[in-house]
């Protein structure tokens, strides 16, 4: 007998007879970097001169487009793109489905004559009318009011995507109601850009600091993913549904050797991993670093950093060029957080710095006094931030996929802390005990005089625990999923440093009008600050049982899951730092809210439905027709004369345990027909408190059965299959 399972394996050991894995071509990275982008040097060649300085001090400063520009940049940009070969244009944008989305219109104008001409209108540029009404809007848009628009945003440059047939000239855009709310991802991020930079301009001109006029965040992604065949992936009606495996025992071998992790690549997928790297090169997108991660399938691909707006447009990219690519190559990418019980999820670590317009990193110690000075008041805000705003930057990282990865020791824990190494450790810890007398301090503190001392950006040892790292020159955010879009973690990040600034900057020059020095100020307010705050940091084992106990005894929030994180969404905290800062009005934040709540409850009873079906109509049968078997097979040999009661037993072993999976099924279908009406709280907590230990019951017998069933009757692909063949 073969099975499909068999043919699948058999099929997947002929995959590399398809492909040529023997060098016969090389790309110099150099030449196509960037080939399908509008960038500044296209933008340069392409454009009158005052045009161009124009559009680039737009960008470069962050404004809106001069309407008196915006033709000529138009048909600039349209002839580029039709040399490409594109035909279509689309305003690419990003709605609260965490999704992109694009609706193409060509450039094609007829003539009366019958003819046609290529036409772009620097109003089809600069702004689209879509019809919004079936995105989500939490609420915010009532469908007679469906339009919604979306308006160029010119720091992200607009690029080419090309396929077999032509292009399309994509331009990266915000997405508004009628009415000026955000509908999308990427305003916010936007305005949080803006509060951010005047928020921080603010805090330099008090220590002095007369040159810098704009402040930008950067941010870099680690990315992780799984491949796996796509024809496992077809064959398993969970991951096709949800993303991840509903079911499946452990394989023989998990990933208790490490043995994969930066392991040498596989030839059939480092071949995937170049493909997506000139995808994305040529898209300008500057993906850096490869490697296999810790769980068998699992892989890493890193950026360089970039302006943060720009670096989450290019994230999008990535996802989406990677999951196309994977499928051309007969892979499946499982951007999931958790698409395998029992071994490692998928992360995304956000690095996350400041960088002023003179191009200096805000987060870098400094050199001089006055330059550490200016760090430790940063850094000092920083950390106020991440205290008092804990359970906010909990929620950015709140949905159902994360919920299996945080706290469960593969991730940080769901309790926000910030790492800062030993040296850093004690220099802020000395600070906030508001002097020099501390037996661990190495000098007398005093933010004036202070010289840092060359603080090791350490690669090894990086304190994989820790939710927020300081890592030599930045933080890295580590608490975020793989599959998550980027824009809610940053947004909040920089709403709630550019509230901390504001705080800094203020106390700051209360002080000075009292009469002290600039450094006196800064050194009072950053050990007053610090006091207060420093028990947001935590050097040590974030996954241990201590941890949480002592966590809990700072007083610091312990979110566990998702329903009670989104619940911060609505509190008064989270509208006034965000009315304050226009990032998201009231109204904007409860549409937020809404659609989360909503997310993650249709999320779960996606998987709810799809755990149910698979249990009665693949496993069930499976394990009945082994069971008939071995009936079969017990009452042959007694027919016999032969056979004995451990032969017995195990049709009675397999009998039980099939009435263990009834039963399962049973209560998590009487769970389902329970769920509270209306997508609130009360369901999504029923669902998170009920129904997943309900289904974790289910799957636990179907694992057993798996473990007992003829491997020739069991109809889904096993992890020591999908995981280890390809
Ligand atoms: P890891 O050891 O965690 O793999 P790396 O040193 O490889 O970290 O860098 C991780 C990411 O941090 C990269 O994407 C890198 O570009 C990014 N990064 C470096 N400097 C900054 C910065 N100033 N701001 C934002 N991201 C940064
Ligand atoms: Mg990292």
């Amino acid at each position: 007998m073969t099975t499909t399972r068999q043919i699948v394996a058999r099929n997947i050991a002929h995959r590399g007879d398809a492909q040529d894995y023997t060098p016969n071509k090389t790309t110099k990275i150099t030449d196509i970097y960037g080939m399908h982008v509008f960038n500044d040097s296209v933008m340069k060649a392409h454009l009158p001169k005052n045009i161009y300085k124009n559009l680039k001090e737009t960008i470069e400063r962050n404004q809106a487009l001069d309407p008196s520009i915006a033709d000529i940049v138009a048909a600039a940009m349209k002839d580029w793109a039709i040399e490409l070969g594109a035909t279509h244009y689309t305003h690419w944008f990003q709605p609260l489905t965490g999704a992109t989305a694009e609706k193409h219109d060509s450039f094609l104008t007829p003539q009366n004559d019958g003819s046609a001409i290529m036409r772009f209108s620097g109003t089809e540029l600069t702004q689209g009318e879509p019809d919004a009404s079936s995105f989500p809007s939490g609420g915010i848009r009532a469908t007679f009011e469906a339009r919604g628009y979306t308006a160029w945003d010119p720091s992200s440059s607009a690029f080419v995507r090309l396929n077999d047939q032509g292009g399309t000239l994509f331009v990266p855009t915000a997405f508004c109601s009628y009415t000026g709310e955000a509908l999308d991802k990427k305003t916010p991020v936007l305005r949080s850009q803006e509060a951010l930079s005047n928020a921080g301009v603010r805090l330099l001109r008090a220590l002095g600091n007369t040159e810098v006029s704009l402040i930008n965040s950067t941010v870099g992604l680690e990315q992780e993913y799984f491949l796996i065949d796509a024809e496992f992936f077809n064959a398993r009606p969970d991951l096709v549904a949800t993303g991840r495996t509903l079911y499946g025992a452990a394989p023989y071998k998990g990933q208790s050797l490490d043995d994969h992790y930066f392991g040498s690549i596989k030839a059939r997928v480092l071949s995937f991993m170049q493909d997506t790297e000139q995808a994305l090169h040529k898209l300008g997108v500057p993906v850096k670093t490869r490697h296999n991660e810790v769980a068998p399938g699992q892989y890493e691909v890193a950026p360089i950093f970039e302006r943060s707006n720009v670096a989450i447009d290019h994230n999008m990219l990535v996802m989406e060029v990677m999951k196309s690519i994977a499928e051309k190559h007969k892979f499946r990418m499982l951007l999931h957080e958790k698409p395998f019980a029992g071994l490692n999820g998928s992360g995304k670590h956000c690095n996350w710095s400041m960088a002023d317009n003179l191009g200096n990193n805000l987060l870098e110690p400094g050199h001089t006094p006055h330059e550490n000075m200016q760090f430790l008041v940063i850094l000092t805000a920083i950390l106020r931030g991440i205290d008092q705003y804990a359970s906010l930057l909990r929620l950015t990282v709140a949905h159902a996929g994360n919920d299996h990865r945080l706290g469960a020791n593969e991730a940080p824990p769901a309790i926000i802390s910030a790492f800062l190494g030993d040296e850093l450790g004690s220099i802020v810890e000395d600070l906030a005990q508001g002097s020099a007398t501390s037996s661990s301090s190495k000098s007398k503190i005093d933010l004036g005089s202070l010289v840092l001392p060359d603080l090791p950006k350490d690669t090894t040892d990086r304190n994989r625990t820790s939710p927020f790292a300081f890592t030599g020159n930045k933080f890295e955010f580590r608490a975020l999923g793989a599959s998550q879009h980027v824009g809610g973690p940053v947004f909040f990040l920089n709403t709630i440093v550019a509230d901390s600034f504001d705080y800094m900057a203020e106390e700051i020059n209360a002080k000075m009008k009292k009469g002290v020095s600039i450094a006196v100020a800064a050194d009072e307010v950053v050990k007053g600050t610090l006091k207060k705050h420093i028990r947001v940091v935590f050097n040590g084992d974030g996954y241990s049982e201590a941890w949480h106990k002592e966590a809990a005894k700072r007083g610091l929030p312990n979110l566990p899951g998702t329903p009670e994180a989104t619940q911060e969404m609505l509190s008064p905290e989270a509208g006034r730092l965000f009315e304050k800062y226009k990032v998201l009005s009231r109204g904007e934040l409860e549409a937020r809210y809404n659609i989360k709540l909503e997310n993650y409850i249709k999320t779960l009873e996606i998987e709810f439905n799809a755990a149910q079906d698979i249990a009665r109509t693949l496993i069930l049968p499976a394990a009945l027709e082994y069971q008939s078997q071995l009936a079969g097979s017990v009452a042959a040999a007694k027919a016999c004369g032969v056979g004995g009661d451990r032969q017995a037993k195990l049709l009675t072993d397999l009998s039980n345990n099939i009435e263990k999976l009834l039963a399962a099924l049973e209560q998590f279908e009487a769970g389902l027909e329970q769920i509270p009406q209306g997508e609130d709280f009360e369901h999504a907590d029923y669902c998170r408190e009920k129904l997943i230990p309900l289904m974790s019951e289910l799957r636990e017998v179907a694992d057993s059965l798996e473990t007992q069933v003829d491997d020739r009757l069991w109809p889904l692909p096993k992890y020591r299959e999908m995981l280890f063949l390809s």
